[in-house]
């Protein structure tokens, strides 16, 4: 069965798209816990971090520099969060890899 992403990254649900390349999709959280607050994610299905692998490792560093791009395109002045929830018990609720970025409103640490 398709996760949430998935579904995004098919257009069977619908997302606000800020970024999309071949092999990674960008859109806006649709609970924003800041001003700026996107997700990125690979179109590989991995479940979540701990389950990438070598052959990932190309996919993730793309995933930073996607991260990056994006930051630079919306203006965010070098200022943001990039978080990765990793299991249940670290916040992680959708099964799709993804990377929260996150600016617009100050960021204590440690995070929650
Ligand atoms: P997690 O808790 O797994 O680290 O993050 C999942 C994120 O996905 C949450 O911040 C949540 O608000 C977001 N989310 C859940 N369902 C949808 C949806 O249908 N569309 C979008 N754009 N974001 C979603």
């Amino acid at each position: 069965m398709s996760t949430l992403f998935e579904k995004i990254i098919n257009r069977e649900i619908p997302a606000d798209i800020v970024y999309e390349d071949e092999i990674s999709l960008a859109f806006k959280d649709i609970n924003p816990q800041a001003p700026t607050h996107i997700l990125i994610i690979p179109k590989k299905p991995i479940e979540k971090l701990s389950d990438a692998n070598i052959e990932d490792q190309a996919l993730l560093g793309h995933l930073m520099l996607v991260a990056g791009k994006i930051a630079e395109q919306l203006n965010l002045d070098n200022t943001f969060r990039i978080i990765i929830n990793n299991g249940a018990g670290a916040g992680q609720s959708v099964f799709h890899l993804h990377l929260h970025l996150m600016s617009g409103r100050p960021l204590s640490w440690p995070p929650g």
